[in-house]
């Protein structure tokens, strides 16, 4: 290659230049989260996309940030905007520009070692900790979010299961069985599948709108049993993805006492109930009891992607599964070498940026009580929307409102392929307008509007309009003969 070579460096060349333009953007940014009103999802012109290309030049980096403002800024997931209820994306907090300006100027490498992010790292998982109500003999670390959780709280207990010897041996054969009601998210069964236990070894349990049918659970744990399978888990979910729904974990735990199961919680979203008001705090009453808990910061939370958090009811399990540094890793006893735990030997990764300075941020400036607020409010919002909902001629709730997912079709009178050739029709044109984000889900084989309220931005004047747009779409589309 024909490159000229430089000698200085890689920071920028001229610092008066880029701390004016850091300012700038930086103003710039805080607008636009002040307005983010103002800025829904639009779709990027798709003759804009190749110009995304990387030609390797090198432009600079006032020729770059104004690219990144023109041409990139504008066309975000549409998660910061009020009336985004698709899936289940966190929105954000403007808190959050502070604190990754904050960690990008430290570059922290959060493997190990001594140095303040490892022990910000401690400080949010022991937060979260007492959040959740388990012991101090707890521990954790944080990841990308709930699916690589689960594969850390499941690896912890694959490896109860089979002993530390697994780890070198691999599972030989064994023919573990983990459970989970119909509804579970499909990361849990992703994580079965790398754990080298196949996807068919999560028995799939029948739920009800109160979670797995217990009997069902218990009946199917004997019959693998007598079978000679080997059951060792049951995965419980609080709040599932789709319809909201939350297992009983109380009547979970004690069935995995009595089995001896290892009892697993994925509360992606539905595990920071725990801050709300009741009745819906209720819904995790038992989670304390789980031997580890898979939950995301970047949902409910709504800490800027990515962060989620594995946390293992016995750190000595998440130890066994993960613990190993080679020699060039080695602790010291004094040093930035020193200070154990590191985290490399509880998750997947060795160097691992810092995910935890945004929580640490987020919990130190606005609190429990504020952040309870916000998802209290959620689960207003939705019965509130469920409301409105029952009160248009024709819509109809498909899903009881369990917490903060509101499960609806817009034509309830009309066919099974009409309703849901509509209601998918709706979605896209509100999409497409910026008038609101829902997404769909199938109920009974009819394809459903979905609002799922983890948005703190969204306020009641916002469900009204949002129905109102539905009712206006709906009849555009009836008359214009799309159906
Ligand atoms: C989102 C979600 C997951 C997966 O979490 P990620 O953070 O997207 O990896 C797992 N379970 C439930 C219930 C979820 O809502």
């Amino acid at each position: 290659m024909d490159t000229e070579h430089t000698t200085e460096g890689l920071d920028p060349e001229d610092w008066d230049r880029f701390r004016a333009e850091a300012h700038a953007l930086l103003d710039l940014c805080v607008d636009r989260l002040q307005g983010a009103r103002d800025y829904p999802w639009q779709l990027m012109p798709r003759e804009d996309i190749p110009r995304l290309a990387l030609s390797g030049t090198g432009t600079g980096e006032v020729a770059a940030t104004r690219r990144m403002i023109s041409e990139i800024l504008p066309y975000h997931t549409g998660n910061t905007h009020p009336r985004f209820w698709g899936w289940v994306h966190g929105t954000g907090l403007a808190h959050g520009l502070l604190s990754e300006l904050v960690a990008t100027t430290m570059n922290s490498n959060c493997g190990g070692r001594d140095h303040v992010a490892s022990y910000v790292e401690r400080s949010v998982i022991d937060w979260a900790r007492r959040v959740m109500g388990f012991p101090e003999t707890a521990s954790g670390v944080l990841v990308t979010g709930t699916s690589q959780a689960t594969v850390v709280a499941l690896m912890s207990a694959r490896t109860r299961a089979l002993g530390a010897a697994s780890r070198k041996e691999g599972i030989q054969g064994a023919p573990l069985v983990a459970y989970a009601g119909a509804g579970v998210h499909s990361s849990s069964a992703k994580a079965m599948e790398l754990l080298g236990l196949g996807s068919d070894a999560l028995r799939s349990i029948p739920e009800t709108d109160q979670g797995m049918d217990l009997n069902a659970l218990r009946a199917r744990i004997a019959a693998d049993k007598a079978a000679g399978l080997r059951p060792f888990a049951v995965i419980g979910t609080a709040g599932s993805v789709d319809l909201g729904r939350f297992d009983n974990l109380d009547a979970l735990a004690d069935i995995a006492r009595d089995e001896g199961l290892w009892f697993h919680v994925d509360g992606a979203f539905g595990a920071w109930t725990r801050l709300a008001d009741a009745p819906w705090r209720h819904l995790t009453d038992g989670i304390e009891r789980a031997d580890s808990l898979a939950c995301d910061f970047h949902k409910w939370l709504s800490i800027p992607y990515d962060c989620g958090l594995a946390l293992i009811r016995d750190g000595a399990d998440q130890r066994a599964a993960f613990a190993s540094r080679p020699a060039y890793l080695e602790g010291q006893a004094a040093g930035l070498a020193g200070a154990e735990p590191w985290f490399c030997d509880y998750g997947v990764d060795l160097s691992r940026g810092d995910r935890a300075l945004k929580v640490w941020m987020a919990v130190e400036s606005l609190g429990e009580a504020r952040l309870g607020g916000s998802i209290t409010m959620n689960c207003q919002q939705a019965a509130r929307f469920a409301s409105e909902v029952a009160e248009r001629a024709d819509m109809d709730l498909m899903a009881p409102v369990i917490s903060n997912i509101c499960v609806f079709t817009a034509a309830a009178s009309l066919s099974t392929e009409e309703q849901s050739a509509l209601n998918t029709r709706i979605s896209h044109e509100l999409q497409l307008s910026g008038e609101a984000v829902f997404s769909t889900t199938k109920v009974d084989g009819v394809t459903c509007l979905r609002a799922a309220f983890v948005n703190h931005r969204t306020r009641d004047e916002d469900l009204v309009a949002a129905v109102a747009a539905i009712v206006e779409a709906r009849e555009h589309l009836k008359m214009s003969g799309v159906l």
